[in-house]
């Protein structure tokens, strides 16, 4: 991106399509069906995942910062419910993720030579001592270039710990195969990324891993998912309740109406106390028919 683009960029999304009124570059606005309604919640996976392994190419829908500017303007007086599109779209996409994981694994149980229980348990306590070195050595490293060198620090002590304790599983995993099968490379998928991440991976490759681009993004993708999920339900049980209250209010006010109506009936006929008593039973009983019709209306 040039000086100038940069400069641009910040200016609409300070702004919104506003500025000068010359750029509405799509000639649409935010509320467009060819806009992406992910991109201005700010969750793409097309943007997010951009230049990584797993690239999907532009978006087919619009992408503007100017738009998104727009929109965070409205919605903060109107919902849009643009919530709904965005978690349709990353459910989608984490469930074709969730996809190919289960494909590489059966992938791997095909080709990777079989090991015992036994063997596999000892295998696993190895890869998941690595992953956790791999997590906090990103992890260190991201605090160290923020500038929070206590923290840091405090995270390099630890994974001194675990590198410790991955050499003793090491030993132990080693110990329980000949020599030629320990050589052999063990994978196992990642359950974030659906990458594969290898039993010998140094802590280096595996830091590289858990700090990059790619299952970073995932990571991002999907607790932005789970955000989306839980505001959108909570929503529909607000609605729900708001519904209930309704009905509960009209259900009154129809009582009310009946009741005064009956009373003035009464009243004008000067009923003797039988046929009061009749009169009164005929509107119980238009109450009931009428809240029955109003409780199928609701299961509908
Ligand atoms: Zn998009
Ligand atoms: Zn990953």
């Amino acid at each position: 991106m040039t000086a100038h683009d940069q400069m641009r960029a910040m200016l609409d999304q300070l702004m919104g399509t506003g500025r000068n009124g010359e750029n509405n570059r799509y000639q649409v606005k935010f509320s467009d069906t060819k806009v992406c309604k992910s991109f201005l919640l700010g969750c793409c996976p097309h943007e997010i995942l951009s230049s990584t392994r797993m690239d999907l190419g532009e978006c087919p829908k619009i992408h503007d910062l100017a738009l998104r500017a727009d929109f965070e303007h409205a919605s903060k007086t109107r919902d849009y419910y643009y919530d709904i599109d965005a978690m349709e779209q990353l459910e989608a996409f984490i469930s074709d993720c969730d996809r190919r994981t289960e494909v590489a694994k059966q992938r791997l149980l095909e080709t990777q030579e079989e090991l015992s229980a036994e063997v596999a348990e000892k295998a696993n306590v190895v890869h998941e001592l690595a992953e956790e070195i791999g997590k906090k050595l990103a992890r260190a490293e991201a605090l160290g270039e923020e500038g929070l060198v206590d923290e840091s620090l405090k995270l390099m002590g630890e994974i001194d710990e675990l590198r410790k304790k991955k050499l003793e599983a090491e030993e132990v995993y080693r110990n329980s195969m000949p020599a030629s099968s320990y050589q052999q490379q063990k994978l196992r998928v990642c359950e974030v990324c659906s990458a594969y991440l290898g039993i010998h991976d140094n802590d280096r490759r595996l830091a590289d891993h858990f700090g990059g681009k790619l299952h970073l993004g995932f990571i991002t993708i999907r607790e932005k998912l789970d955000q989306l999920r839980k505001s959108v339900e909570e929503r529909r049980t607000q609605r729900k309740a708001e519904g209930r209250d309704r009905d509960r209010e009209r259900e009154r006010e129809r009582e009310d109406r009946s009741r005064y109506r009956e009373r003035e009936r009464d009243r004008r006929s000067g009923r003797s106390h039988r046929s009061r008593s009749t009169s009164r039973s005929r509107s119980h009983r238009s109450r009931d028919r009428s809240r029955s019709r109003e409780s199928r209306r609701r299961d509908r």
